[in-house]
């Protein structure tokens, strides 16, 4: 799947949507990402720059389209299905200094590109997959792509004309006031596909508005495919019926002709359908403020908002998001800013930036019995919060914020304390957590034994246990290896969650997040 004329188009929905379809037919389908950057990884990327940063289960620092991935085709993936240009070339490096081309001048072909070959096909083989779709990050003509089509171009005579096809995702745009649509973009982007060696295979055309007949046909002259290569992606409400569209579009009939997959069972969408039905259909609409310092992007927090469109689904009703900015709360505007809002979710993140700000919210949360949950860095504001309000340890904060707090009730995990390295050393993937019986989380995931996915430096400070249990602040969902604080909650309140963990990345439309679902359910339904 590569991308022309802009980005942001929606390769990974078209490619997760794909997957989706072909999935529902019974083929076993996965999705890898390819990102033309440096960086080994985003883990260090500031959410900023590419939005937030995906883990999966094996503990991979991912781009946030593997989440799309997830929540589409409700299967793990792992680090094998994200790799950047950073990482190819960390690994053909290594070969180099280990000797592996002894003798030799290394190059862009054939070496990276042989590289880039061996990750496309290692992840097929890795678990038997009938069919890897394999995302080109960026689009065709950025120079950062060009070993990546020279991939791609290499592998088509690799594998085989009936093993391999390239569909290339591009841009109608709507010229308002002529009111036409234009399809030279699309012509030019072929072009420079063509000008690399790649004769795409279907062509995906994102539009705000329905194209005809004769444009779709104009695109198959000019492009050389055939006219039901060509594909209509266009603007709807929700993610969640790309699948639909493209069952319609009969994109996976189009991918199963030229891959040659005879495949007679009808795509079962049955489940799909009904989320989308529901999701559209809400019976009522509830507002949740989320609290963090990144809003400006919502990306930065795509994970957490689509599981609050999961949950809202199951529970009907419209979970209204309203961000809120965590660096403009202040004491006397707490009440101001949080007004109206039915349920206060506070968001994870890094650094001292706006960690005031969450903390007067959670505390707001906290003393109006407003439902609260409260994810990693947010778990921890509420652990600080009930210290300093409740415990009366004036200035207890995270070791994160405060080196010198006489009372670091967050305070920096043991493995961490000789890591100096940034990259890929925090706390990452699964690990078990055992929930106590008596708890109302218990009651919200129905089992005592889960296994939730992290990304953190700093844990709950055990020394405080006692303190924070005589005062109402429970811990009830402990690591059973290591006793770390997975789940904090305050019983007597009406909804105060906080957890270590991202429940966030396990949300997926087949299965929607107990944890958001008991959250959205609290808000919709209570008091
Ligand atoms: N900064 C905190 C830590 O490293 C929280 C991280 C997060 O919210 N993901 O522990």
């Amino acid at each position: 799947m590569t991308g022309g004329v802009a980005s942001s188009l929606g390769k990974g929905i078209i490619s997760a949507s794909l997957a989706k379809l072909l999935q529902s037919r019974g083929l076993k389908v996965t999705i890898q990402k390819l990102d033309p950057y440096i960086n080994v990884d985003p883990g260090t990327l500031n959410p900023y720059e590419h939005g937030e940063c995906y883990v999966t289960e094996d503990g991979a620092e991912t781009d946030l389209d593997l989440g799309h991935y997830e929540r589409f085709i409700n299967l793990h993936t792992t680090q094998e299905n994200n790799v950047t240009t950073g990482r190819i070339y960390q690994t053909v490096i290594n070969k180099e200094r280990k000797g592996d081309y002894l003798g030799k001048t290394v190059q862009v072909i054939p070496h990276i590109t042989d590289e880039i070959k061996r990750r496309i096909k290692l992840l097929g083989k890795k678990s038997n997959y009938d069919v890897v779709i394999t995302e080109i990050g960026g689009t065709v003509g950025d120079i950062e792509s060009l070993p990546y089509v020279e991939a791609v171009r290499q592998l088509k005579w690799d594998l085989g004309a009936q093993n391999s096809m390239v569909i290339h995702l591009t841009l109608v745009p709507y010229l308002a006031a002529s009111g036409e649509l234009k399809t030279k973009p699309t012509q030019h982007s072929v072009k420079v596909l063509l000008e690399n060696g790649i004769q795409p295979d279907v062509i995906v055309l994102r539009t705000e508005h329905p194209l005809n007949q004769d444009i779709r046909k104009k695109v198959a002259q000019f492009c050389n495919v055939d006219s039901d290569s060509v594909v209509q992606s266009i603007d709807v409400s929700t993610i969640y019926e790309v699948p639909l569209l493209m069952k319609e579009e009969q994109l996976d009939l189009t991918a199963m002709r030229k891959l040659d997959l005879k495949v007679s069972k009808e795509p079962n969408l049955k489940e799909w359908t009904a989320f989308v039905e529901k999701l559209k259909n809400p019976k009522k609409e509830v507002t949740i403020g989320l609290v963090g310092k990144y809003v400006e992007l919502p990306d930065s927090y795509k994970s957490i908002m689509e599981s609050l469109v999961h949950a809202g689904a199951v529970n009907q009703v419209k979970v209204k998001i309203e961000s809120v900015h965590s660096e403009v709360i202040k004491v006397q505007n707490v009440a101001d800013k949080l007004k109206g809002l039915q349920g206060i979710l506070v968001a994870p993140g890094f650094g001292q930036r706006g960690i005031e700000g969450k903390i007067e919210a959670v505390k707001y949360a906290r003393e109006n019995n407003i439902p609260f949950l409260g994810i990693c860095l947010g778990m921890q504001c509420a652990v600080i919060e009930f210290a300093r309000n409740v415990l009366g340890f004036e200035d207890a904060d995270s070791a994160e914020m405060s080196r010198t707090t006489k009372h670091p009730v967050i305070d920096l995990m043991e493995e961490q304390k000789g890591v100096t390295e940034k990259g890929g050393t925090m706390r990452l993937g699964a690990y078990p957590c055992e929930i106590t019986k008596s708890s109302n989380v218990y009651k919200v995931y129905g089992k005592n034994e889960i296994q939730e996915r992290h990304r953190h430096r700093y844990e709950f400070n055990n020394a405080y246990l006692e303190d924070f249990k005589e005062a109402g602040l429970q811990p009830v969902g402990i690591n059973p290896d290591t006793e770390l604080v997975e789940i904090v909650e305050i019983p007597e309140h009406r909804w105060f969650v906080g957890v270590q963990f991202h429940p966030e990345y396990k949300s997926t439309v087949v299965n929607p997040h107990p944890l958001f679902v008991g959250f959205v359910k609290e808000i919709a339904e209570g008091k």
